[in-house]
């Protein structure tokens, strides 16, 4: 039992977190930075169910956590029934729209859609204790953050993955019992 425990020990969420080193970086939303054309070409380019927003690339500060499916609708009823909602019109997560430039279209506010307060954990917390988050809360997905900073995802595919490979190694794995 104390082999396993140390074994089990041994893997962090950063070991099991996308992306992976060799992966392109992780696919965000910044809260005030894009347009309708910007979110709708993320969301032709990429299959994830989901979007970390960020305060901003640079500072990688977490925001919030957007559902695929909900950004989908969100903009299409936008552009269906919402005046002057186009393409190079400006999506804002955050709570206060600033004014926009008279020449510019209106805004499209998405705050509503977001998860404020989506589960984050750090990097270093050891898989173990993620995996029972997971189980506990039954959590969809998991943000891993470094000193605040956004570093990646672990969803439940990627827990009942990693959960698999520790099955293989070990088949009397605590996890199970
Ligand atoms: P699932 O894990 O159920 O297939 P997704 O399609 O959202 O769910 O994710 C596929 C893979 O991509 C997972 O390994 C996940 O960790 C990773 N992933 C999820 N969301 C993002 C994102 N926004 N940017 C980069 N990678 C992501």
């Amino acid at each position: 039992l104390e082999a396993k425990e140390e074994f089990s020990h041994k893997t962090l969420a950063m070991d099991v977190m996308r992306p992976r080193r060799s992966d392109p970086p992780l696919s965000v939303l910044t809260q005030d930075g894009m347009t309708v054309g910007d979110v709708e070409s993320l969301i032709t380019d990429t299959t994830y169910s989901g979007f970390p927003v960020v305060v901003s690339h640079e500072s990688q500060r977490l925001v919030g956590f957007v559902l695929r499916r909900d950004l989908i609708i969100s903009i299409d009823n936008a552009r269906q029934r919402q005046d002057g909602i186009v393409s190079a019109s400006r999506i804002f997560f955050t709570e206060y729209t600033p004014p926009q430039p008279p020449s510019s279209p209106p805004p499209l506010k998405l705050r509503g859609i977001m998860d404020l307060s989506p589960f984050t954990v750090t990097d270093l917390t050891a898989m173990d204790i993620v995996v029972d988050i997971f189980r506990k809360l039954g959590l969809r997905q998991c943000l891993i953050t470094h000193n605040g900073r956004l570093l990646g995802i672990i969803t439940k595919k990627d827990i009942l993955k990693h959960v698999a490979q520790i099955a293989n190694r070990d088949p009397d794995s605590i996890l199970f019992n």
